[in-house]
């Protein structure tokens, strides 16, 4: 029998709630006394509901989360692939060894569009089960209809979850009135507050969420053609915990996000296009650092954004060499 646990991850997509994040990151689990990267060791397969909500039919349900998947399988960098196993009225939340997509009715979570959680093989961190409910307490729609949430956007942020994916912090929000956040901007399809209802923009992936899965399941070649920047950011000559570490390709206007995750400060960001990155180191502004790091983490939010004072040139190929990027205090 497998040992296998069932962990709830904070990443349930807001409304409009902010969440705060990093640029992509994939998510770490403890497992046999290490800290392995969550990943399904083979083609995840699975099943739809039955289940349906006004606006949307069971055939209208599964396009949509066919659709999605399909936009993470299509990338080309990655060898990520997904199985339609067959329809089922089990609910989305049930530890069956099955991975369900569907709905379930929780009116009590009034910011949470979706959550996608994960049963793990304690032994080697290997993905058994993933499932993702859709909360119909709101209200739904495959077509854009005005006033709904897209299904395939939010989909699409889900399943990148359901891969592996954390959130990216790759996204700019303003407050409103009356409490939570409007998104303006996201590059990145894991931001982790979604598009207002009625926008169907987070059916597009970006260079952010492209790098994040094609870090987790590179094709054979990604090694030889992508490369990557490290470095390591202080203040005062410490190390900073949490920056959001930012690479932009003037190339092509692509950005790419990465954080500082551990207590020297360091970072890297994979799957890069090779040539010259404009770099900016930031703190987690536009969302709640809790979407991106536990809650006992201690995140270093003050300092000012800055721009690295030099081009860096990523090989093909290869890593940058760590860059040292000194922060100023607010
Ligand atoms: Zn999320």
């Amino acid at each position: 029998m497998i040992r296998s646990t069932s962990i709830a991850l904070v990443c349930a997509l807001s409304a409009w709630q902010a969440q705060p994040a990093f640029a992509y990151i994939k998510f770490g689990v403890p497992a046999g006394g290490r800290t392995v990267t969550l990943k399904w060791s083979q083609t995840p397969r699975y099943f739809v509901t039955t289940d349906t909500v006004p606006g949307v039919s069971a055939a209208d349900f599964q396009g949509a989360v066919a659709r999605a998947f399909a936009t993470w399988e299509a990338v080309p960098t990655s060898t990520i692939a997904y199985q339609l196993a067959g329809t089922t009225s089990a609910r989305p939340t049930e530890d069956d060894g099955s991975s369900v997509l569907g709905f379930l009715d929780r009116p009590d979570l009034d910011r949470v569009l979706a959550a996608t959680d994960f049963v793990i093989d304690v032994t080697t961190g290997a993905l058994i089960e993933s499932d993702i409910f859709f909360n119909s307490a709101f209200q739904w729609s495959t077509a854009g209809e005005a006033s709904r949430f897209d299904l395939q956007s939010i989909a699409l942020h889900e399943i990148g979850h359901f891969s592996g994916l954390g959130h990216s912090a790759l996204g700019e929000t303003e407050l409103r009135e009356g409490g939570g956040r409007r998104v303006i901007a996201a590059q990145a399809v894991m931001f982790p507050i979604a598009y207002a209802a009625g926008s169907t923009e987070g059916r597009t992936l970006k260079a952010d969420d492209i790098a994040g899965i094609t870090d987790i399941y590179p094709t054979s070649d990604v090694n030889a053609t992508l490369g990557s920047i490290s470095g390591r950011v202080t203040k005062d000559g410490q190390p900073v915990l949490g920056a959001h570490v930012v690479a932009f390709d003037p190339s092509d206007g692509s950005m790419v996000g990465g954080f500082t995750l551990n207590n020297q400060g360091s970072f890297s960001i994979g799957s890069l296009s090779p040539g010259p990155h404009i770099v900016r180191v930031e703190p987690l502004d536009d969302a709640d650092t809790d979407s991106f790091f536990s809650a006992t983490a201690r995140v270093e939010l003050n300092f000012r954004v800055m721009f690295v004072d030099r081009v860096i040139v990523v090989p093909r190929g290869g890593d940058s060499g760590s860059v040292a990027i000194a922060v100023i205090g607010k």
